[in-house]
């Protein structure tokens, strides 16, 4: 019923020619692979024309990792939907942590850009996740709440159809902690409830969403064997092809 998506998210790394012999041999990959799970890598900007050029027509998808929710304008540095549109993105990351904790992204902000990616026919992954401070402090559910709440205010139940949602504990990111698979599990149930509060059971059973935090070769087949977890958003494993075949195969 649901198919996952194994995303990488490759932050900011690599240069063009990096990124493009990285997209090559992902390519390759994705033509032996007969499993049933969607492919997508989120580059760098300033790969995402010549990655482009090499996964069109594949099995593997394209993704930004940011965009601002404005079409054009006096917005020197940023980068708008109508871009990664005229590109041929398909999904966009919304919200990652480190937006959220370098760049003081919020709610509101990220509630503007998930509406404006959808506008464009862009797929918005909505990232959540809590600190390891709101875990000890036993607030992590209030905390995912209050992101998912907030950050889906006004999507209507048509567009949460097209919405990916990605937990990311913000303790097991880069940090090579990994959540139990049961937490993972747990936290993901949980998101999926209140999705069906907010959109009713037929959305929030379709609704894709994807577990993130070091994600390794390793622990992916245990992870995703959990029932409401729909695939991995995978930050440094998705830098290695060999890895990230591995995790994609899992
Ligand atoms: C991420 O960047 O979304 C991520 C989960 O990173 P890592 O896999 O390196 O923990």
């Amino acid at each position: 019923m649901r198919r996952p998506l194994i995303a990488g998210n490759w932050k900011m790394n690599t240069t063009i020619n990096e990124g493009v012999a990285l997209a090559k041999g992902l390519v390759d990959f994705s033509k032996t692979l007969n499993k049933d799970r969607d492919i997508l890598i989120c580059v760098p900007f300033t790969a995402l024309y010549a990655i482009k050029q090499v996964v069109d027509g594949s099995k593997v998808r394209l993704g930004a990792q940011n965009m601002y929710f404005e079409e054009k304008g006096a917005f020197t540095g940023e980068i708008s939907p109508v871009m990664l549109q005229d590109i041929g993105v398909d999904y966009v990351l919304i919200g990652h942590s480190e937006r959220r904790q370098y760049f003081n992204e919020t709610d509101e902000l990220l509630n503007k850009k998930i509406k404006a990616a959808l506008s464009h026919n862009l797929k918005p992954i909505l990232c959540v996740g809590e600190t390891l401070e709101q875990r000890e402090k036993k607030i992590e559910k209030e905390t995912i709440k209050k992101q998912i709440v907030n950050g889906l205010l006004g999507i209507s139940a048509d567009e949460m159809k097209k919405i990916t949602v990605a937990y990311e504990p913000i303790w097991a990111i880069g940090t090579g902690k990994t959540a139990t698979s049961e937490q993972a599990q747990e936290m993901i149930l949980y998101i999926r409830n209140i999705l069906k509060d907010i959109y009713g059971e037929e959305i929030s059973d379709n609704t894709i969403i994807q577990y993130g935090g070091s994600v390794k070769g390793q622990n992916a087949s245990e992870i995703m064997s959990k029932s409401d977890i729909d695939g991995a958003l995978v930050g440094g494993a998705s830098l290695k092809l060999e890895d990230f075949i591995q995790i994609i195969s899992y």
